[in-house]
C-alpha cells in the first residue's frame, strides 16, 4: 500500500497565487469596485486569448447563456437543440425565455453531440421551430465544428464552451474564437480552467452584438447619447444630453461582473497557459496509468483535431463487471482521501425536464452516464497524486472482482 496523500484530492480545484492576491488587493483599495478599468482589461485580454473580436464579462456561466438567449430574441414557441448530458444551466436558460427545449443524444464514448446527434434531434423536430443549436464541448473536447455547422443548417450555433477555456482544435482554432458560431460562453466558477470566485463572458465575432450584450446586462439601459430616443426628455434647451438621463431600451438585468472579480480573472488568465499544460500532462499520466485497468476503467473516447484543455478527467467504469455499484466506489475513493464527480445526469431524466417533455431515450447519454466518474484533476496535482489514485482505483477493483 502507498501512504495516504498529505492532502484531500477534490475532482477540480482553484489554483491561487500570491499574484492573484495582490492584484483584488489592489481593487480594494481602489476608488471602483464594481465597473472600473479591470472589466475592460480583462474583456480584451479574453478576447486576445480566444482570437474572438469580442469578450462581454458577465456575472457567471448561467448569465452568460442566459444573455446569449436572450439577445437571439428567443421567446414561447421557439426550440432550441441542447445536448443532454451537460449541466442544467444549458437548458434551463431556454426555459427562461419561454422557450422549449429539444434535448439532443450525444456520442456514449465522448459525450460530444457531434453532426450525427444534431440531425438526429432536427430530423425528429421538423423544420421551424428550432432557432438555435447549443452544443457544449464536454470536458473540454469538440465535436468536429464543420459537421456540426453542416447539420445546423443555416441556424445560429452558440457554443456552450464553459469547459473548454484553453482548448485548441482543428488548423490553428481556439475555442472562443467563434469561427463555427455566432457567440460562445464561458464560466470561471473555481472548478473552471481559470477562476474568477463566479463568473462568466460571452465572446462574439459581431460588434453590435456585443453592444447589446453589454446593454442586456446592465438593465437594458444606454448612456450613449448618440442612442437616446426620447429627444424632448434626453437634451436641455441647447440640445445637449441632459447629465442624470439615461435611456433603457429593452428589458434586461443585472448580470455585471465587478471590478474585483476581474482583476481576479485576468491575473488567472496570464498563467492559462500554465495551467491548461498542467491540465493535459496530468490526463496524458492518467490515460497511460488507467490503461492497465482497461477494459474495466476507459479513459473518455477522444475526438480527432482537438488539443482539449480537460476541465475534468472523465473515465468510463464497467460498474457491472466491477461487481460494485458507483456509490460505493466513490465512497472507498473518499475513504482514501479521493473526490469524484458524476457528470452528469441527462438532463432529460431530471425531474422538472421529465414533468415537461416526458419520458424520452437517449441511449447515448444514459449509456455515458451509467459509466461516467470524473476522477481528480486540477492544475497543482502532482503526477504521485494521479499515480496514487489510478493505484486506489486498481486495489478497489482487485478486491471487487
Ligand atoms: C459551469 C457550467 C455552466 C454554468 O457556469 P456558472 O458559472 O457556474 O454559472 C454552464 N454550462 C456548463 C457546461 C458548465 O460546466
Amino acid at each position: 500500500m502507498t501512504s495516504p496523500p498529505r492532502r484531500f484530492l477534490p475532482y477540480g480545484r482553484q489554483q491561487i497565487g500570491n499574484d492573484d492576491v495582490a492584484a483584488v488587493t489592489d481593487v480594494l483599495r481602489s476608488d471602483v469596485l464594481t465597473t472600473g478599468p479591470k472589466v475592460a482589461a480583462f474583456e480584451s485580454a479574453l478576447a486576445g486569448v480566444t482570437g474572438a473580436s469580442h469578450a462581454v464579462a458577465c456575472s457567471s456561466g448561467t448569465a452568460a447563456l442566459h444573455l446569449a438567449v436572450m439577445a437571439l430574441d428567443l421567446g414561447p414557441g421557439d426550440k432550441v437543440v441542447v445536448p443532454s448530458l451537460t449541466f442544467l444551466a444549458t437548458a434551463n436558460v431556454v426555459r427562461l425565455m419561454g422557450a422549449e427545449v429539444v434535448f439532443a443524444d450525444v456520442n456514449p464514448e465522448t459525450g460530444l453531440m457531434g453532426g450525427q446527434e444534431l440531425s438526429t434531434a432536427l430530423g425528429r423536430e421538423g423544420p421551424g421551430k428550432v432557432k438555435a443549436v447549443v452544443p457544449v464541448h464536454y470536458a473540454g473536447q469538440c465535436a468536429a465544428p464543420d459537421e456540426l455547422a453542416a447539420a445546423a443548417d443555416g441556424l445560429p450555433v452558440v457554443a456552450d464552451s464553459c469547459h473548454a477555456l484553453g482548448t485548441a482544435y482543428g488548423s490553428g482554432g481556439t475555442v472562443g474564437d467563434c469561427r463555427h458560431g455566432i457567440m460562445e460562453t464561458f464560466s470561471f466558477h473555481p472548478v473552471k480552467t481559470i477562476a474568477a470566485g463566479e463568473g462568466g463572458a460571452i465572446t462574439t465575432n459581431d460588434g453590435a452584438l456585443a453592444e447589446r450584450l453589454r446593454r442586456l446586462r446592465n438593465h437594458g439601459m444606454t448612456r450613449d447619447p448618440d442612442s437616446f430616443v426620447r429627444d424632448d426628455l434626453a437634451r436641455d434647451g441647447k440640445g445637449e444630453a441632459n447629465p442624470w438621463y439615461y435611456e433603457m431600451a429593452e428589458l434586461g438585468l443585472n448580470y455585471r461582473l465587478s471590478d474585483i472579480h476581474c482583476a481576479l480573472g485576468l491575473s488567472q488568465l496570464a498563467k492559462l497557459d500554465a495551467f491548461c499544460a498542467a491540465r493535459r500532462a496530468l490526463a496524458a499520466r492518467y490515460d497511460t496509468a488507467l490503461a492497465e485497468l482497461a477494459p474495466l476503467v476507459r479513459p473518455l473516447g477522444r475526438v480527432e483535431d482537438c488539443d482539449p484543455a480537460w476541465h475534468i478527467y472523465v473515465t468510463q467504469i464497467d460498474f457491472t463487471a466491477l461487481g460494485m455499484e458507483r456509490a460505493a466506489v466513490m465512497a472507498r475513493l473518499a475513504e482514501a482521501g479521493i473526490g469524484t464527480q458524476v457528470h452528469y445526469l441527462p438532463l432529460h431524466m431530471q425531474p422538472y425536464y421529465r414533468d415537461r417533455y416526458g419520458e424520452i431515450s437517449l441511449p447515448g447519454a444514459e449509456t455515458f452516464y451509467q459509466q461516467a466518474l470524473s476522477l481528480p484533476l486540477f492544475p497543482d496535482m502532482t503526477e504521485e497524486e494521479v499515480d496514487y489514485v489510478v493505484e486506489t482505483l486498481g486495489n478497489i477493483a482487485t478486491e471487487a472482482t
